[in-house]
This record gives structure tokens, sequence and C-alpha cells, in this order.
């Protein structure tokens, strides 16, 4: 048996947001809640080990949960204060959800694939987090009878930004979402809409994710 030797986990802890802070995630509140979220409970017991390295790993699905530096910068860039009604879209395993519920007064999460909806849900309930609702369905259409958002966050990319959640950011809200063509070429964007309806529109990088399946996204396979 290959045993991996590892460090405790507070001093793993510690390493990632090294990493994290040293990716230009420094937002105080931002790691402090990273902190308090500890990564390997979102992971098989397979895949603990390597939990705390700045890497994306397998969910089942065929899904991945993202680098935790991707994580800290993507939450980062939503700039919260703590009263916010936020969608995120991509439940995925529920560590983005996590943390977003640490920094926002609510977060309605949505996910397409009800067995990881099912497994993100039961565990954020036994993490004790109670302010979020999760919905399983297309987010590419959002949530319009919850709408609008004053954060909303789309963990998958598409060759587009769908414009139904663009329609349901409310005045000053951003929408931080990687969108691109192909696999090899997404970059992440935040889009604030602005008082007259309009919006602004900045590129913060580029960025590695899995598809976005969806009415507005990519089209499902089979
Ligand atoms: N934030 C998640 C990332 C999971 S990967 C985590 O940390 O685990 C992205 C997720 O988006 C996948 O679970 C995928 O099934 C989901 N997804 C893709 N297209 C979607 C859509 N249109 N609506 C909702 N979820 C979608």
């Amino acid at each position: 048996m290959h045993l991996k030797n590892i460090a405790p986990n507070a001093t793993r802890m510690r390493r990632m947001l090294e990493v994290v802070r040293g990716k230009g995630v420094e937002d105080p509140k931002v790691l402090e809640a990273m902190a308090r979220v500890p990564r390997e409970l979102f992971v098989s017991r397979a895949l603990a080990v390597d939990s705390y390295d700045d890497v994306t790993l397998p969910i089942g699905e065929q899904q991945t949960i993202s680098m935790p530096s991707v994580v800290g910068y993507m939450t980062q860039a939503l700039g919260l204060g703590g009263r916010e009604k936020v969608l995120e879209i991509g439940t995925g395993c529920g560590y983005q959800t996590a943390i977003l519920c640490r920094l926002a007064r609510r977060v309605y999460t949505v996910e397409r694939l009800e067995r990881l909806s099912q497994a993100a849900q039961e565990r954020l309930t036994s993490m004790g987090y109670t302010n979020w609702i999760a919905m399983v369905g297309d987010g590419t259409l959002g949530w319009q009878a919850q709408a609008p958002f004053e954060a909303i966050i789309v963990t998958a990319a598409g060759p587009r930004v769908p414009p139904a959640l663009v329609a349901q950011l409310a005045v000053g809200g951003r929408l931080v979402i990687p969108v691109g063509p192909t696999e090899a070429d997404q970059r992440l964007l935040r889009i604030t809409k602005l008082e007259d309806g309009g919006t602004r529109e900045e590129v913060l990088g580029r960025v590695v994710f899995v598809p976005l399946v969806g009415a507005q996204g990519v089209a499902a396979k089979g």
C-alpha cells in the first residue's frame, strides 16, 4: 500500500492559504472563510490526501471541484459585504457554496446533475449551513423567481454570457463567469450592472472550467 506522508490538516490548510494568497487573493474575509471550510470534506476519502493542494479534483459525473486559488479569486471578485443574495450556478460538490454561505446573506445554488446536488445538500446540512437553497435545473436560465441578485457566480464555462443571468442582476450587482469558445480558450469575466441598465465588462484572466451545459450554454451530448 502506498501511504503519502502528509502533514496535519491545520498545517496543510495554512499552506493552502499561503498559495491562494500568493495567487492574488488578499481579501482577509475571503481567506478567513476559506480557512473555515475543510476542503477534504468535499471530495472522496481516496482524494483527501490531495485536497489542500491547489489542484482541481474529480467529484464524480465527470465534474471537478475548482482549484482553491480560483475559488478564492472568483469569490473575491464578487466583492461580498455580507448582506447579498447570491446566485451560484454549478453547485458541484458544494465547496464554493459553503464559502459563499459564510460571506453572504443567502445563497441560491443551481446544479443540473441531481446526484451531485443531493450529495452537496447532504454535506452542507451536515456541516451546519442553513442560509442556502438548492435547485436541480438549468442554471443558464438563472432563478427568475428569486431575482434580482447582488452577486452571481458561474463555475462552468459556455460560449457566451447567458442573457438571463445578466437580466437577473441587481443594479450594482456583479456576475463572475468563465466564457470561451473552447476549453483551451476561456476567460474569466466580471460583469457589473449599471444604473442605466447597461453593463461594464472586465476580463480578470484566463481559466479552465468544465462545460456549462444548458439552453444558454453548451448543448448536452446524446
Ligand atoms: N463550484 C463547484 C464546481 C463544480 S464543476 C465545486 O466547487 O464543486 C461545475 C458544475 O457545474 C458541475 O457540477 C456541472 O454539472 C454544473 N453545471 C454545468 N452546467 C450547468 C447548468 N447549466 N446549470 C447548473 N449546473 C451546471
